[in-house]
């Protein structure tokens, strides 16, 4: 390795936001590499994955998962290459997804790491349509929603990483896909390069008319993202026994919980609503991602990046996912 890359750059969660989270809440450090242990590898990260549920890591309160500790490298996945390998199952090149964080090199004993191939899935995807935020897409809509042709399948923050998988595998098995997205710009793409039926965009403040128009059947299966006023909107155009995949609510995530507005419909329409979280579902990756990887590499899956430069501008990308400033899959190409 070269004398510039003997030093890791990572970045560690300092302090907890008090109301919405800053970039003061991050710290960068410059951090010796140290040799490796035998069994052991080391992986130059290539992108880092920035994600909704990071957020709440970085609160103390109760949740499903554990907190972030504060003072060490923020949790992420990431995708890279071997570097360095004192382990006979890797060797110098291969390219794997694994959690290593906010940080350019992960030292792992291989405990975690999955060998990917970039013959015809390019390495970035394996954080997007063909990783955890595609395993989560289809979990949520074949496994709570069961879409059957002919129906309605309605998703929020559609252009992302999740929704957008959830409106083209809607629309391969028969479905009227419809998304809302937020701006002109998303909604087209939704729409012109994904696909879908139609989109609506609810920051056009015409959220309920619009929704009305773009779902003339109702909605049977709702795929929700996002929480907040799309929420109440989607909930007031559900079909009889609708179902709904309860998979994020990001628009509570930087501040306050917002309350539903109606919570009676989820009993005069009788609808099965569903949370989940796709790390719970390990029997299902495999054949998720047996399906998406085929998919995109056929190009029957199409997917976008929102791409940050440098592990220095994570914090400010992170920020920017929270408001809705990415546009697509939001990766940080590291080094
Ligand atoms: P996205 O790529 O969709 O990015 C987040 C998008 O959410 C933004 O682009 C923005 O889109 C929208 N958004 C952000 N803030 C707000 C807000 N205040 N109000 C309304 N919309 C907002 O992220 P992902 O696809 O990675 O994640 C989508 C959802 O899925 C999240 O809620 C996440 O927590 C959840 N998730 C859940 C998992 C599980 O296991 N349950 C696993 C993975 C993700 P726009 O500009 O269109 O508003």
């Amino acid at each position: 390795m070269s004398e510039q890359s003997q030093i890791n750059r990572q970045i560690l969660l300092v302090s907890r936001p008090q109301g919405a989270a800053s970039v003061s809440n991050f710290k960068l450090v410059e951090t010796p590499l140290e040799p490796l242990a035998d069994g052991q590898v080391r992986v130059r990260n290539h992108f880092l994955s920035l994600d909704p549920y990071m957020r709440g890591r970085m609160d103390d309160s109760k949740s499903y998962a554990a907190s972030q500790p504060l003072n060490e490298v923020m949790i992420g996945g990431t995708v890279g290459e071997i570097v360095e390998s004192k382990n006979p199952k890797f060797t110098v090149g291969d390219k794997v997804v694994g959690m290593f964080g906010w940080q350019e090199f992960g030292t792992s004993d291989g405990a975690g790491l999955r060998k990917v191939d970039t013959a015809h899935i390019p390495l970035s995807a394996y954080l997007g349509p063909v990783g955890m935020p595609g395993v989560t897409a289809w979990l949520g809509l074949n496994r709570i929603i069961e879409p059957k042709a002919g129906e309605t399948v309605l998703v929020s923050a559609a252009s992302g990483a999740v929704g957008s998988v959830v409106g083209q595998l809607a629309k391969a098995a028969g479905c009227r896909a419809v998304g809302i997205a937020g701006g002109a710009d998303k909604c087209r793409y939704v729409t012109e390069t994904l696909g879908f039926d139609a989109c609506v965009d609810y920051k056009a403040g015409n959220l309920y008319q619009d929704l009305k128009a773009a779902v003339p059947n109702g909605v049977d299966g709702y795929f929700e993202n996002v929480g907040g006023e799309v929420l109440d909107a989607a909930l007031q155009r559900m079909n009889a026994f609708g179902r709904i995949a309860l998979c994020g609510m990001i628009a509570n995530y930087d501040g306050s919980s917002i309350p539903l507005a109606k919570p009676s419909l989820l009993l005069t329409q009788r609808l099965k609503v569903q949370g989940f979280i796709v790390s719970e579902s390990p029997e299902v990756w495999p054949e998720a991602l047996g399906q998406l990887g085929g998919l995109v590499a056929q190009g029957k899956l199409k997917y976008r990046e929102s791409v940050a430069q440098g592990i220095e501008s994570a914090p400010e990308a992170f920020l920017g996912l929270l408001k809705g400033k990415n546009f697509g899959k939001q990766l940080v190409k590291l080094i």
